[in-house]
């Protein structure tokens, strides 16, 4: 989708005025992008419509170029599709009461395992899983490994059958332990059926949770759609959670799901290492999906990862345009070890288009480290300065050839003007750079 979409601005950007025709021609070429990404048609179809009218109507706004005008205006409208503003978590209760519902292999397990850790760890509670799946011994037993992992505790009862029960003591359980948020995982099957729909309404309606979050697998496009709408029917559930992030290049299910149930999405997960969720933020989605990258969450998974002063410097860099290879360099060590390289190389603007193509594992950096390894500190200070000359020793030096030397010089020139461009949004301000 971000590719398809990018390819659409391209044509309206060098253009010198925003005209009816050159509107009417990008917003065909969304469309199709959209169509094309498994976002229904209907929705397709409303949202360009509201794009039109928003350019048509901003038409006599000339101090900036139409490709950046109508970029903003599918920005904010991506946003809204998604929902607008981070929505609200509600782990108030004592204990919070979270039931996680979906089909069989939609990552209702691993999510679990990841809400307990992201909560344990980000926000000081102490959360109690409950095994509810009571039709397979090896998801007790998959919980359980989960749970060792991150150091909390598991409910289950092996040879209880009453999915009910089974929820209802493990809340004394949390009531008596003293934990102060439980999370249910329940069984799921391979397609909706009447079975598994009563079950979990029927545990819904016995502890009246506080949060219902609907786990549904991104790759599976109009189907996820359709799965969201017969759980929601069910369940009426207060927030989605869409896994497979990782796996998801079309982007569709996370741009419909929100219109179509009405219900916020909540988290995202991308990876199956356990420290892959993450709070889902319409904005950023839409950056990411316009290949703006995300700056907001790249800085922040920084900040956890290293130091925040070296996380405040870098933000400050890429605002002033004076990021360099040294801070390239310091950060290919830092994403190194923040692990899902990919994911996180892709949040840098333009970084994501530049590496789409290449199989990304540590080795993969070492040429690039190479390089920058063998320029000298004034040189990784001042791109500017490398010439033909520098290049030719740079490339001796790390064992390199001259083209390889100038395809990555050229790279890094290509992240810098997209950093540039950004700090250039007519909003004045640059998006993602909320605090
Ligand atoms: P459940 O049947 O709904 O409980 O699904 P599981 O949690 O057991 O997940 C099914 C499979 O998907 C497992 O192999 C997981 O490792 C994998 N999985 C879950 N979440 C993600 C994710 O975000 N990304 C990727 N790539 N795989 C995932
Ligand atoms: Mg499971």
């Amino acid at each position: 989708l971000t590719e398809r979409l990018e390819t659409a601005f391209k044509n309206i950007k060098g253009e010198a005025r925003v005209t009816d025709l050159n509107i009417a021609n990008t917003i065909k070429d969304i469309r199709r992008a959209l169509i094309d990404a498994d976002v229904n048609y209907k929705i397709a179809k409303e949202f360009t419509d509201k794009v039109k009218d928003k350019a048509v109507g901003s038409k006599v706004i000339n101090s900036i170029s139409p490709g950046q005008l109508m970029v903003k205006i599918v920005q904010d409208e991506l946003t809204e599709l998604m929902g607008g503003n981070e929505a609200v978590f509600n782990i108030t209760g004592n204990p919070a009461i979270i039931l996680i519902a979906g089909l069989q292999g939609s990552g209702k397990t691993t999510f679990s395992g990841k809400l307990a850790n992201y909560l344990k760890t980000k926000k000081a509670k102490t959360p109690l899983l409950v095994a509810a799946d009571i039709y397979r011994p090896a998801a007790i037993d998959q919980l359980m490994v989960l749970g060792e992992q991150i150091g909390v505790d598991v409910y289950s009862e092996r040879e209880n059958t009453n999915a009910i029960e089974i929820v209802q003591n493990a809340i004394k359980e949390a009531k008596s332990k003293n934990r102060n948020v439980v999370i249910i995982d329940t069984a799921g099957r391979l397609a909706i059926d009447e079975v598994m729909m009563n079950e979990v309404a029927g545990i819904k309606a016995a502890v009246q949770p506080h949060e219902i979050l609907f786990v549904v697998d991104s790759m599976t496009g109009q189907d996820a759609v359709n799965t969201a709408k017969a759980f929601n029917e069910k369940l009426d559930f207060s927030g989605v959670v869409l896994t497979k992030l990782d796996g998801d290049t079309r982007g569709g299910a996370a741009l419909s799901i929100k219109y179509i149930v009405d219900k916020p999405i909540k988290f995202v997960s991308s990876g199956e290492k356990l420290d892959t969720l993450d709070v889902f933020y319409p904005d950023r989605m839409a950056q990411r999906i316009l290949g703006m990258g995300d700056i907001t969450t790249l800085v922040e998974k920084a900040q956890a990862q290293f130091d925040e002063a070296e996380a405040r410097k870098l933000e400050k860099k890429i605002r002033k345009n004076q990021f360099d290879f040294q801070d390239f360099m310091e950060q290919l060590q830092q994403i190194k070890k923040m692990g899902n390289i990919k994911d996180l190389l892709g949040m840098i603007p333009g970084m994501g288009k530049a590496m789409k193509d290449i199989d990304i594992s540590d080795d993969a950096f070492k040429g690039v480290e190479a390089m920058i390894s063998s320029m000298t500190p004034f040189e990784r200070a001042n791109p500017d300065v490398i010439s033909q000359g520098r290049r030719q020793r740079i490339a001796k030096g790390a064992g390199k050839t001259i083209d390889e030397v100038n395809a990555f010089m050229k790279q890094f020139d290509q992240m810098k003007q997209m950093m540039k461009m950004m700090n250039k949004m007519p909003t004045g301000k640059m998006p993602g750079m909320r605090r």
